[in-house]
């Protein structure tokens, strides 16, 4: 039997990555949809070589463009942010929900809708509006099945039934490109070298926001809106070789560990063969290569964004959807060389201090806070001097 795929991001790390292991077995899927942002000739090349059904640009302005490259191909085309809310609402079998930011909450409140199984890597979307979205879930009768690597990881160690015995979720991270360095050192650091992660291969603002930190901070408040569990119950340790990729505690003492290369075939496989597991490619663990195995505790005073994400978490309310879009500000104008790197953090920490909106209760509500943020945020990017 083969199953009907929708990859919203098909064009970016995650995206290829599912495409990789698709392609690998074209018997079992057929793909449906894929959509883009602005990558044309990797959207036309992904569509014409699995023969999609729809192939959607999320940048209105490239519809000609594209047109021109499927022209021929049968492969029905559309353009803009309406396109792909319509393109999430097609009936298929399983979505991957791979674009970066808040841009992608639209489509996965629209994919959640339709019912089915959403396998979620676009961690901005809950952050932003993580109990609408949980919500949404329920309602539908949704599957939601993380793809993030720690989530991922607590998913398969979680136990469903004694929830309730769980005394800790620890989420690991490599502590990124700048571990072990002070501010100070960090002050000139340059987009290309925040971008080098020394263990996983990613797009660019998740490679920034791992460097900076706030990818931990965005993942604990991902990780409670999907276990559920009380703030104070999740934590972060650094294991700078990205080997354990998170653990469960329970009452008893015993820790369950996932391990395996960083790879994201591995928990993007899981959401794809699940309930089954599937063959990947991936690069098998040597332990006896690797040898070693290092954690600390992650230092919150040269990483202040995870320190804004956790009374982000605390806090509740608007507070994550500030938190995500002013930093989605912030790195993309660190990654325009418009501001330090240092400045990332400080904006996030301005503009959650300038405006304190009430709870959003409604979808609206959240993108009302996202758009004010944005406004803020641009603001305090151009009061820093060049
Ligand atoms: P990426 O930048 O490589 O790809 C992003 C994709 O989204 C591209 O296909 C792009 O065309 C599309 N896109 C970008 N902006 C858009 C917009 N405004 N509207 C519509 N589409 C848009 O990013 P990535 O590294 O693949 O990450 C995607 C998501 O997965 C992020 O939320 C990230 O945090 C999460 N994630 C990524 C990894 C990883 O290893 N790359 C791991 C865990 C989680
Ligand atoms: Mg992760």
């Amino acid at each position: 039997m083969t199953r009907s795929i929708t990859i919203l991001g098909a064009t970016g790390s995650i995206g290829t990555s599912t495409l990789d292991l698709i392609e690998r077995e074209p018997d079992k899927f057929q793909i449906d949809t894929l959509t883009a942002h602005r990558d044309v000739q990797g959207l036309a090349s992904a569509a014409l070589r699995t023969r999609a059904s729809l192939a959607v640009i999320g940048d209105e302005s490239l519809y000609d463009a594209l047109k021109s490259a499927l022209s021929g191909s049968g492969i029905e085309i559309a353009a803009g942010a309406t396109a792909l809310v319509e393109a999430a609402s097609r009936p298929v079998d399983w979505t991957m929900a791979a674009i970066v930011g808040a841009a992608g909450l639209p489509p996965v409140m629209a994919a959640v809708q339709r019912g089915g199984t959403l396998a979620l890597a676009n961690k901005e979307a809950l952050v932003c509006a993580g109990e609408l979205v949980q919500a949404a879930v329920k309602a539908h009768d949704a599957t939601l099945l993380p793809v993030d690597s720690e989530h991922n990881a607590i998913f398969q160690c979680f136990d469903v039934v004694q929830a309730h015995r769980i005394s800790r979720i620890i989420l690991t991270a490599s502590g990124g490109p700048f571990r072990g360095r002070d501010r100070a050192a960090m002050a000139a650091v340059t987009p290309a070298e925040a971008v080098r992660h020394p263990n996983w291969s990613m797009g660019a603002k998740i490679s920034v926001d791992s460097a900076t930190l706030m990818n931990k901070g965005l993942e604990l408040i991902e990780a409670q809106h999907i276990f559920g569990l009380e703030p104070d119950k999740f934590e972060v340790i650094i294991h700078p070789q990205s080997v354990i990729h998170s653990m469960v505690e329970y009452v008893d003492g015993s820790v369950l560990a996932q391990m395996g290369s960083p790879d994201m075939r591995i928990p993007i496989g899981f959401c794809l063969g699940w309930p089954e597991r599937m063959t990947t490619p991936a690069e098998r663990l040597d332990l006896a290569r690797i040898a070693q195995l290092d954690f600390h505790a992650p230092d919150l005073a040269s990483f202040p964004a995870l320190a804004l994400a956790m009374q982000a978490m605390k806090e509740g309310g608007a507070r994550p959807a500030i938190l995500n879009a002013a930093n989605e500000v912030a790195v993309a104008a660190f990654l325009e060389h418009r501001i330090g790197f240092l400045a990332i953090a400080e904006i996030v920490a301005d503009v959650l201090a300038r405006y304190a909106p009430p709870r959003p209760d409604t979808l609206e509500d959240v993108f009302a806070v996202d758009a004010e943020t944005r406004r803020i945020a641009a603001e305090r990017v151009e009061a820093i001097p060049a």
